[in-house]
């Protein structure tokens, strides 16, 4: 399949099914900003929760805060970002499509979508200007430069502003992390590549506070424990690479940046930053505030600025991947199919429950098994609409691991068949047993 397919094929399941929308579709749309779905919302979810349970319920190392996105504005002065979180913008004099001019290799350079090939010509592109990506906007009524505020490009620095008060609240000793998911907004020059590059989006970021001289060991452990949690996602090892940064692409405040990318269909990207930012965000917030951000060690005494390991990664670029990593189109007994194939943690429904006829008292049995997954807090979904072949077709789309059809026999002998997604083999299961054939299943995928 040619790379724009796959994401053409992405865009358009993702709404004919409810993983993601347009946002306002109703009105032409934003482009550049995206909803999720019924579908999407429950994968997302799936995500953030994975992320929050192996970095913080799973660790005794780690604390989540849920920082506010408007923040003090001296706070984006301390950071740098009102100085310097700026994008060269570049515009073409002819056609007037606004590119970055450090992606303009990348960039669809001078071709807007009604065009075809060659009938623009070469850009004809003006000076670069530096280009702010903060959304400014204004605190209370009255609009003024007094009351600007930004709506946070980064959870971070909610997280850093917090230091010492998580710290003491929670009695915690340096080694240890702050961890926290939220929205960030950018105004990029180039949105684009569906949920990839949006200006709203949300981040899955953790500062682990460290004493200098440990952080680069600490480093490494993070990056190989966020690893670990790529793969536990259930894509595809080949699909994932390390990109160290050269001394070109390191921010001003790091010390060392490793990218993970993943091989989306649109080439290698970066899906989440592990970066060592030293101890330049807890100076620079000392400087700025005026308040000490020191660690006092209270059994040897020593007092440090700790540096940050940081881990950051896109909630929503880790959505794509998966929809990317889990997209196939079979042949199955002569005909097509269109197949998510999630890890069954993160698949949006667990289970589908058929009744094959809609007599004989089968209707009732599907719903008894539905209610007593969703009592268990396993999400299923009841459909009795169509033939069995649709309806197991249209789960296959959704990404639901299991189909379970209650039929003539059911009511002989009580079990029930569950069709696997990918194997597509059939077993018959005892109809109160079905809860824990599920359950065993999920904890058995690893
Ligand atoms: P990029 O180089 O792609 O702009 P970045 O290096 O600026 O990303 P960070 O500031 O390190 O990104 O943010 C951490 C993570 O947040 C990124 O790895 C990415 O997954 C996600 N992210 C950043 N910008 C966006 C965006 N505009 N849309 C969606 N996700 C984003």
């Amino acid at each position: 399949m040619a790379e724009h397919d796959v994401m053409d094929k992405l865009v358009s399941l993702g709404k004919r099914r409810g993983f993601i929308y347009q946002s306002s579709e109703i009105y032409g749309g934003t482009g550049s900003v995206w909803d999720y779905g019924p579908l999407g919302i429950e994968l997302k979810r799936n995500v953030k929760e994975s992320w929050w349970s192996r970095m913080v319920h799973q660790r005794d190392d780690v604390e989540g805060v849920d920082a506010s996105i408007l923040m003090h504005p001296r706070v984006w002065e301390a950071s740098g970002h009102v100085e310097g979180f700026t994008d060269p913008l570049v515009e073409c004099k002819s056609c007037k499509l606004r590119f970055r001019e450090d992606q303009l290799a990348s960039s669809e350079c001078g071709r807007k979508p009604s065009m075809s090939p060659g009938e623009h010509g070469e850009c004809d592109l003006g000076e670069a200007r530096l280009f702010n990506l903060m959304f400014r906007t204004f605190m209370g009524p009255v609009e003024s430069e007094g009351s600007v505020v930004y709506l946070r490009p980064e959870t971070a620095q909610g997280s850093y502003v917090n230091f010492l008060n998580v710290q003491t609240s929670s009695r915690q000793k340096i080694p240890f992390g702050i961890a926290q998911i939220g929205k960030a907004f950018r105004n990029e020059i180039t949105p684009g590549n569906f949920i990839f590059r949006t200006r709203e989006f949300e981040q899955a970021e953790m500062q682990f506070f460290v004493e200098p001289g440990t952080d680069e060991e600490w480093f490494d452990r993070w990056l190989e424990e966020r690893q670990v949690w790529h793969r536990s996602l259930g894509v595809k090892g080949e699909n994932l690479r390390l990109h160290e940064h050269g001394s070109d692409e390191l921010a001003h405040y790091a010390k060392k940046a490793v990218d993970i990318q993943y091989h989306f269909p649109f080439g290698w990207k970066e899906l989440e930053g592990v970066h060592n930012r030293t101890d330049f965000d807890l100076r620079r917030h000392e400087e700025y505030s005026g308040k000490r951000l020191e660690y006092i060690d209270s059994g040897g005494g020593k007092r440090f600025v700790p540096y940050v390991v940081e881990t950051a990664v896109g909630v929503d670029r880790t959505v794509l991947m998966l929809l990317a990593d889990a997209y196939r189109e079979e042949e199955v007994e002569g005909e097509s199919r269109v197949v998510l194939g999630f890890h069954p943690r993160m698949a949006p429904v667990k289970a589908a429950v058929f009744p094959l006829v809609k007599k004989d008292g089968l209707p009732e049995l599907a719903h008894g098994i539905v209610e007593g997954l969703r009592a268990a807090a396993v999400p299923a979904f009841y459909d009795e609409a169509g033939s069995i072949g649709r309806r197991y077709r249209r789960q296959d789309e959704a990404g639901t691991p299991w189909c379970v059809t209650v039929d003539g026999q059911t009511s002989e002998d009580g079990t029930v068949t569950i069709r696997d997604r990918d194997s597509l083999e059939q077993t018959r299961v005892e109809s109160s047993r079905v809860l824990d054939w599920i359950r065993d299943q999920l904890e058995g995928t690893g």
